[in-house]
């Protein structure tokens, strides 16, 4: 018996169906049908009541307010990566996600929703400091990234709550680096993924955000090290580099799965550190990379 499937009209009617009664939320799929996938050519055996919410208008705007940048949850990657405000990192996590079919239908709000310890744009929004607009019929807040993710599938979001959309603060990302690394360029889940952006004035480090992505049960971010550099120019990095690199290598807990090994996510994370740092050094400090 294949499982009930709900459209609601409007974002006030979905949430009025969470807050009444289980279903499980649905906007692309791309991760919803492969979980449920059976042999080819079936449906996939979906073991309880979907709500497919991709259609809603409340869901899928794009716009800026006040130097933040508003993302409806249900917003496909592609409109995403095309809005002339998204910062550029974010479009640049997106143009190695998946592929261009996938990006068609994908969206930020089920890359949180599905919680992978390997999301791609969900390591660039910790990075970002973004945060995500939780609603129910009682009302919306708003909780840091970092915050709704909390083990691997698992998240923070209420019983008769939906993810309404991603808040990302403008004008922080004068620097910024990004690199994934996979099987191959395209279409291939992340053994590792590496974000970090922020302020460079005068070739000093302002505000930073760094995030690392499957190297743990959650996306790895230290504000402790970020703290430390703050307000380092490229001489100052290079003096903390060593107990930079110690710091996050403490803080990385990889595991071996399908894709990877930890000792090669260890590795991995050790170079990219050390080619982050190398973009903080005086000569390289001058803008987006
Ligand atoms: C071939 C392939 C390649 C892929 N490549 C990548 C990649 O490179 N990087 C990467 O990070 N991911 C990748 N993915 C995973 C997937 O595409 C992404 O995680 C995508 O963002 C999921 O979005 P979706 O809209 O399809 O989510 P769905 O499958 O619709 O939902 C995923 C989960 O989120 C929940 N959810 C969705 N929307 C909401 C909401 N508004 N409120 C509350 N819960 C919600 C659902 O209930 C479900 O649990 C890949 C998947 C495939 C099949």
């Amino acid at each position: 018996m294949s499982a009930e499937w709900i459209r609601p009209r409007t974002l006030q009617e979905a949430l009025a169906i969470r807050s009444a009664r289980h279903v499980r939320p649905l906007a692309g799929a791309t991760d919803l049908y492969v979980r449920y996938r059976g042999i080819a050519g079936t449906l996939p055996a979906l073991s309880e009541a979907v709500m497919y919410i991709g259609h809603l208008n409340e869901l899928t705007a794009i716009s800026v307010h006040e130097h933040q940048l508003r993302i409806g949850a249900a917003a496909v990657y592609t409109d995403v990566a095309a809005h002339p405000a998204t910062p550029g990192i974010l479009k640049n996590a997106i143009a190695e996600l998946g592929a261009p079919a996938l990006r068609n239908v994908g969206t930020l709000g089920g890359n949180i929703g599905n919680a992978s310890p390997a999301a791609d744009a969900v390591c660039t929004l910790y990075a970002l400091d973004a945060q995500v607009e939780l609603a129910s019929l009682g009302g919306a807040r708003r909780v840091p990234i970092d915050a709704v993710i909390t083990g691997p599938g698992q998240t923070a979001i209420a019983e008769d709550e939906l993810i309404t959309a991603i808040l990302v603060p403008l004008g922080y990302d004068s620097f910024s680096f990004y690199r994934k690394v996979g099987t191959r360029r395209a279409n291939a889940l992340s053994k590792l993924a590496f974000a970090a952006c922020g302020e460079v004035e005068d070739y000093t480090l302002g505000h930073l955000g760094v995030a690392i992505a499957a190297v743990g049960p959650t996306v790895i971010r230290s504000r402790e090290l970020e703290e430390r550099m703050r307000g380092a120019d490229g001489r100052k990095i290079a003096n903390l580099r060593n107990e930079l690199i110690a710091g996050y290598l403490a803080l990385v807990a990889p595991i071996s799965d399908q894709r990877s090994t930890a000792q090669y996510r260890r590795w991995v994370t050790e170079n990219l550190l050390i080619e982050f740092l190398d973009r903080c050094l005086p000569s390289n400090l001058n803008g987006p990379q």
